[in-house]
């Protein structure tokens, strides 16, 4: 039985001497599982803006935290 790479479909014999299978090589697998971990990465970009968003405080929030520590600072 032969099958094709799905990285560079290349024909390969399905059994042990193709300890890749159902890639040709090592390195067809490492690209494939990178391709995979990239599409992982890629998923939760758009979660994680917004995430980081709502972790931001407010600029007002901001400002009140510097107006103490200017009170703070001129206290002393
Ligand atoms: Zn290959």
């Amino acid at each position: 039985m032969k099958v094709n790479c799905p990285t560079c479909q290349t024909e390969l014999e399905w059994g042990p001497q193709s300890p890749y299978r159902p890639f040709c090589s090592k390195r067809c697998q490492l690209i494939d599982l990178g391709e995979w971990a990239n599409e992982e990465k890629a998923i939760p970009v758009i979660p994680s803006e917004n995430s980081d968003a709502t972790e931001l405080p407010d600029i007002e929030e901001i400002e009140a935290l510097l107006a103490q520590q200017g009170d703070m600072f001129f206290k002393q």
